[in-house]
């Protein structure tokens, strides 16, 4: 028993250093010294004395660092330079993109709450509010999204205008180029809220303010270069595309078979330096009808005009639209979302090197420039229209499975309803969050290269969710396409959003964990930056800094996953309030959980991880649900605790931590080394799976919420365009909610007549009149029945068509639209 118990000390001394991190120094004397006090004190000095030397034994040479380095490190140092693959350029380019933000601390498995409350609240100026209460809901009053995606396939020519006058393509343009200069998170609201009318307009206005030619003439433009574009991409008097996915470079960009040769050419009578190129792009958003394409190709130089370089590397240009040789105009036909997008192709077209971004010596720079631009505009861009789109799910979906009557109840009272409403409302707020998340980030200066990508895929998934229940509610009414239809093209282009900016397959199975792990481990880079090192002093005290660290680091993360998950996460630092303590628990120990099987698989496969995608992307999985969960957490915050959000943000709580844990225990059921699988099962779930789905209570409460007016679905709709026009049915439907709520219990008053057989007439409004004489409802309330069922109707009818409406849409004269041919 006495050796039991002072092994048991030891044990515990050492798991309560791991647990908190300490050093090796404290780790040795705390373990000892509780060794030596219980040991005695239970009467077992032979355990006592054997624990001590092996303690010793641990301790001593750990803590020389000349003879660590030159016994332990220096041998794991070879063989660390022997299983690490290289890394190729484009690798090592994204690697160095971007910045490590509050990822960093969920990757630690000791998540530093404080920092993430700490950061500042997002907030718009009030010049930003402005825009949105005065350009942007005048825009959004414009919108015909039938016209646009059924009789035009283009914009109006009064639209392109507006946006064009109000700088919408100029958001992230600064001032002194005559751009608005917006905040990320402004960007966002702005594109948030066009998305809410039109899939077609958000996208059109978004990439100008994306991954393009403004963005790359910010950060390497000339001087020259920034002055002559900027000003006129700001007023939308230059339209710009970018133009890098061709037949052979999709996902793979890098692979881009297009090339310019360097030559001299004589122009206006001069000789001119320049390249002459050839492409095949295609896919090309705003091409159709673009001034300036953004290239990108690469670069040769055989005659050496340049310097000794052959192969430069891929570079970027803008070409005018005027460039002789360039073949622009034609369309492609996205999903019935018709924003303009085409290809591009060149056949020995002459481009002076004037024309590179950065002007010659930007030459080979190419691939570097873009990954480091990448993360900004993809934390906006996509998690922005997204968020749109869901937003206008709870405000539409909420709105009509209140008023959508059958079986004589609100279809939003039948159960299988509520789920799909339960999803909506929940997912949006996760959304929302997520995209708040990634804009502040941008707004503090990062480069969130992780999170874009979590952003990116999580909100474009979720709003395919959301796009799929929200038609699934509305049923033939969400089907029948025509101007009362506000569901349907949304759903029609979700795909869209899946596929740009990084398909999401890749983004989920490749960029998410393959980047994160690299980027936000605290080690992982510093080891392998240290084979770099040209000195071996150096590289050696680098590598085995880093080493130690890492090994204290796996050590501690298996400690704390196991502790956390044998209390069920009841212990440990927390930060929020009462309410929201325990999630924080929560995340501490998927925290550790994650960061401990990033440590065993990376160890464990090595390099062969990065081939075994299914398992990079369910840790992938957990890390942007700690994310994700955080953002929700810090939004709550920032909102002031809203007691009405609870239900909300219980909801995708534990839905996030579900997803969490189903995606570990994937994760750890399918590693190959089933030894090492059954030793992480142990250590990350003691006790077996014991998160579960929100429950369907939590779910009841969520679609009550968003099926009835109120402070938390306001806040799930802000930005929503919900202003009753006349081309914006959901802000009608919406108007009308309070009413048919009103309603509710008339109707059950009328219908309980119905049912006792006390009208003859058969047609509604003068069952009214019999229910008024029957004294069954007063008067007012018989007008304000029909006052609702007179408005629904306009919201339950669907469009029909004269035969020959249809065949039009088909088979089109004029293939462009008439919108496009105007407004070129
Ligand atoms: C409407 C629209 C607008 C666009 N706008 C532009 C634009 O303005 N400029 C521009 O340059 N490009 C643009 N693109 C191109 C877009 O970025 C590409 O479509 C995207 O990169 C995917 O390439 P792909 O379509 O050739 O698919 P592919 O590369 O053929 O991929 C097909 C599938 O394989 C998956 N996949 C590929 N590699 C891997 C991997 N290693 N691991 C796991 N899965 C993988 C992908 O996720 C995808 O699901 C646009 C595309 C569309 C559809």
């Amino acid at each position: 028993m006495s050796v039991i118990l002072t092994l048991l000390a030891a044990l515990i001394a050492s798991g309560a250093c791991a647990y908190h991190r300490t050093g090796l120094r404290t780790w040795a004397i705390a373990t000892g010294v509780t060794t030596l006090v219980v040991g005695l004190l239970a009467g077992a000095p032979v355990t006592t004395v054997v624990l001590l030397i092996i303690e010793a034994a641990i301790a001593v040479p750990l803590l020389m660092p000349a003879f660590r380095r030159r016994q332990i490190s220096a041998p794991l140092l070879k063989i660390f330079a022997k299983v690490t693959p290289k890394l190729s350029d484009t690798e090592q380019t994204a690697l160095e993109a971007g910045t490590v933000g509050f990822e960093g601390e969920l990757f630690s498995g000791k998540p530093d709450w404080h920092q993430l409350l700490s950061q500042p609240k997002p907030e718009l100026s009030v010049e930003e509010q402005a825009f949105l209460d005065g350009p942007v809901e005048q825009l959004c009053a414009m919108i015909d999204d039938w016209q646009i995606t059924h009789e035009l396939g283009d914009l109006p020519p009064a639209v392109w205008e507006f946006i064009k006058k109000n700088k919408f393509f100029g958001m992230i343009i600064p001032k002194q180029y005559g751009g608005l200069q917006f905040s990320a998170l402004a960007h966002s609201a702005v594109l948030q809220k066009l998305a809410t009318m039109s899939a077609t307009v958000a996208s059109t206005v978004a990439v100008p303010n994306s991954l393009g030619p403004a963005e790359l003439l910010l950060h390497y433009g000339s001087e020259e270069q920034k002055n002559h574009y900027l000003p006129r991409l700001a007023v939308g008097e230059e339209i710009p595309c970018f133009a890098l996915t061709g037949p052979y470079a999709g996902s793979d960009a890098t692979s881009l078979t297009d090339y310019g040769i360097v030559c001299k050419q004589v122009v206006d009578g001069a000789e001119t330096l320049g390249v002459k190129l050839t492409f095949d792009k295609r896919y090309i958003t705003l091409a159709p009808i673009a001034t300036v394409v953004g290239l990108a190709f690469r670069m040769y130089d055989p005659e050496h005009l340049l310097g000794d370089k052959e192969d430069l590397g891929i570079t970027l240009a803008l070409l005018p639209r005027s460039t002789p040789g360039l073949q622009i105009g034609r369309r492609h036909f996205p999903l019935n979302i018709p924003f303009q997008n085409g290809p591009v192709h060149g056949k020995d077209v002459f481009a002076p090197l004037t024309t590179l971004i950065g002007g010659p010596h930007m030459a080979g720079h190419g691939w570097r420039m873009l990954v480091e631009c990448l993360s900004v505009g993809r934390a906006i861009s996509l998690p922005s229209n997204a968020t749109g789109g869901v937003r206008m799910a709870v405000a539409a979906t909420g709105a009509y499975a209140r008023l959508r009557k059958q079986f004589g109840l609100s279809i939003a009272r039948f159960e299988g309803v509520e789920e799909a409403l339960a999803r909506i409302g929940g997912l949006t707020y996760a959304t929302a969050a997520l995209s708040r998340a990634t804009a502040a980030a941008v707004d503090r200066g990062e480069k969130p290269a992780v999170p874009s990508a979590i952003a990116k895929y999580h909100a474009t998934e979720w709003g395919r969710i959301v796009a799929g229940d929200a038609m699934d509610v509305h049923g033939g009414k969400g089907v029948q396409l025509g101007p009362k239809n506000y569901a349907g093209r949304s759903w029609q282009g979700v795909p869209i959003a899946i596929t740009v900016e990084g398909a999401n397959i890749m983004t989920r199975s490749l960029m998410i964990f393959g980047q994160g792990a690299i980027r936000c481990h605290p080690y992982v880079l510093k080891e392998m930056q240290a084979l770099s090192i040209a000195d071996y002093g150096d590289r050696l005290k680098t590598f085995d800094r880093a080493l130690f660290g890492h090994i204290g680091f796996g050590i501690s993360n298996a400690v704390r996953s196991f502790t956390l998950g044998i209390t069920g996460s009841a212990i440990g630092d927390a930060a929020g309030d009462a309410y929201t303590r325990r999630y924080y628990r929560k995340l501490n120990r998927y925290s550790a959980a994650l960061a401990l099987c990033a440590d065993v698989f990376m160890g464990v496969l090595g390099g062969k991880l990065k081939f075994k995608e299914k398992l990079s992307a369910r840790l992938g999985d957990v890390l942007s649900y700690l994310y994700i969960a955080s953002a929700m957490l810090k939004r709550y915050e920032d909102t002031g605790r809203p007691e009405a959000d609870r239900p909300l943000l219980a909801w995708a709580f534990h839905e996030c931590v579900w997803r969490m844990q189903m995606a570990l225990d994937g994760a750890i059921r399918n590693f190959p080394v089933r030894p090492v699988g059954w030793l992480l099962r142990v250590l990350v779930f003691p006790f077996g799976r014991r998160e579960v789905p929100p429950s369907d209570r939590l779910g009841r409460r969520v679609a009550a919420l968003i099926t009835a007016p109120g402070e938390a679905r306001d806040r799930l709709t802000q930005w929503a365009y919900l202003t009753p026009t006349a081309n914006n049915t959901v802000g009608r439907m919406c108007a009308l909610l309070p009413d048919v709520i009103a309603a509710e219990p008339v109707e059950r008053k009328f219908q309980k007549a119905q049912k006792a057989g006390q009208f003859v007439s058969r047609d509604y409004d003068s069952q009214l009149l019999e229910a008024v004489k029957a004294a069954a409802i007063t008067e007012g309330e018989a007008a304000l029945l029909k006052r609702v069922r007179d408005a629904s109707f306009e919201f339950i009818s669907v469009d029909d068509f004269d035969p020959k409406e249809l065949r039009a849409a088909v088979v089109r004269d004029e293939p462009t639209g008439k919108g496009l041919a105007d407004a070129a």
